[in-house]
C-alpha cells in the first residue's frame, strides 16, 4: 500500500529505515499442536516514524512487539535494527520498552525507579548528564512528576505509574521506543491526557535524536492521533492486511480530533478494520 522513494541513496548508518520485519513468522506450540500466531510480517518502519499497529486481540500484536524487542525469537524471518539484530540493540540499549503494567519495583521510590535501567547489569551505557541535573532527573520533570520524585509506586494514581514507566524507558536514550498498549489500563480521562504527554515527550527526545516509536493498541482514535502510519493486522494467524499514512499536520493536540480529517481517517481505519476481519 505504502511505497516508499528515497530521493539519492545513503551510506549504510544512515540510511531512513530503522527497523526492518522481513518474513517474520511465529509457531507457538499449544498443548502439541502448533499454534500459528504471525504469518509473513514484512514492515520497514522509518528512523524517527510514529508507526501504530492495530488489531483485534489475539491477531499477534504482542508476539510482533517481543520479536521486535528480542525478548523472543521468531521461528521464521527476521528482524534488523539498525542492521543489527534485535538482541544485539537490546544489549546496547539502544531499545527502550513499556508495556500495558509500568511494572516498577514497589520498594524503590519514582527517581529510584527510574535510575534502575542505568544501574542493572552494572551497566553505564547510556548514562548522560544534562547541565546541572542528571538525566533521570530531567525524565521525571519531563513527565510532570517533579514534586512525586521521592514517592513510592503504591503512592501513585495508574496515569502517573504509567509516566514513571516512560521515564524509565527513556533513561537509556533508546533510538527506539516499543509500547505495547501502555495506557490500555487507564481510565478515558487519564488515557486521552496520556496521548499527549507521550507526544509531547517524543517531539522533546526526538528533537534531539530521531527516535522512532512503534506503538500497539487497540484503540482507533488512539492510532489516527499518535501515528504517522498505522499497522492493521488481522488475526488466525496475525498478518499485516493494510496500511494507512495519516498526513495530519504535528504538534497535534485536541482540535485535532475534532478537525474533519481526523474523523475521516478514523473512519477509514474502522472500514479497513471491518472489511479486513469479515475477509
Ligand atoms: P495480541 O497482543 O494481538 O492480543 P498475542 O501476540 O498476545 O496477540 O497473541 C497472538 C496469539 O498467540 C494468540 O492466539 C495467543 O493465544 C497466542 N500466544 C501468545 N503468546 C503465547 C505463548 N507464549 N504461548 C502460546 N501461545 C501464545
Ligand atoms: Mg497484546
Amino acid at each position: 500500500m505504502t511505497s516508499e522513494h528515497y530521493p539519492e541513496p545513503v551510506p549504510e548508518q544512515r540510511t531512513n529505515s530503522h527497523v526492518l520485519i522481513e518474513g517474520v513468522g511465529m509457531v507457538y506450540e499449544v498443548s502439541e499442536r502448533p499454534l500459528p500466531a504471525l504469518e509473513g510480517i514484512d514492515l520497514t518502519v522509518r528512523r524517527g516514524e510514529f508507526v501504530s499497529v492495530i488489531g483485534p486481540s489475539g491477531c499477534g500484536k504482542s508476539t510482533l512487539l517481543r520479536i521486535i524487542g528480542g525478548l523472543q525469537s521468531p521461528t521464521r524471518g527476521r528482524v534488523l535494527i539498525d542492521g543489527t539484530p534485535p538482541r544485539e540493540a537490546q544489549r546496547r540499549k539502544q531499545v527502550g520498552v513499556v508495556f500495558q503494567d509500568p511494572s516498577l519495583l514497589p520498594w524503590r521510590s519514582v527517581i529510584e525507579n527510574v535510575r534502575l535501567p542505568l544501574q542493572v547489569n552494572g551497566g553505564q551505557a547510556g548514562k548522560r548528564t544534562d547541565g546541572q541535573r542528571d538525566y533521570p532527573e530531567r525524565l521525571i520533570e519531563l513527565v510532570g512528576l517533579d514534586a512525586f520524585r521521592g514517592y513510592y509506586p503504591h503512592q501513585l494514581s495508574g496515569g502517573m505509574q504509567q509516566r514513571v514507566a516512560l521515564a524509565r524507558c527513556l533513561v537509556t536514550s533508546p533510538s527506539l521506543l516499543l509500547m505495547d498498549e501502555p495506557f490500555g489500563s487507564l481510565d478515558e480521562i487519564t488515557r486521552s491526557a496520556m496521548r499527549y504527554e507521550l507526544l509531547r515527550v517524543w517531539r522533546s527526545e526526538a528533537a534531539e535524536r530521531d527516535s522512532t516509536v512503534i506503538f500497539v493498541t487497540h484503540s482507533i482514535t488512539e492510532a489516527v492521533l499518535l501515528s504517522d502510519r498505522v499497522v492493521v493486522m488481522t488475526p488466525r494467524p496475525g498478518r499485516v492486511a493494510a496500511t494507512l499514512e495519516i498526513d495530519l499536520p504535528r504538534p497535534r493536540d485536541e482540535e485535532v480530533e475534532v478537525s474533519e480529517s481526523f474523523l475521516e481517517y478514523t473512519r477509514r481505519l474502522r472500514a479497513l478494520l471491518r472489511e479486513r476481519s469479515l475477509a
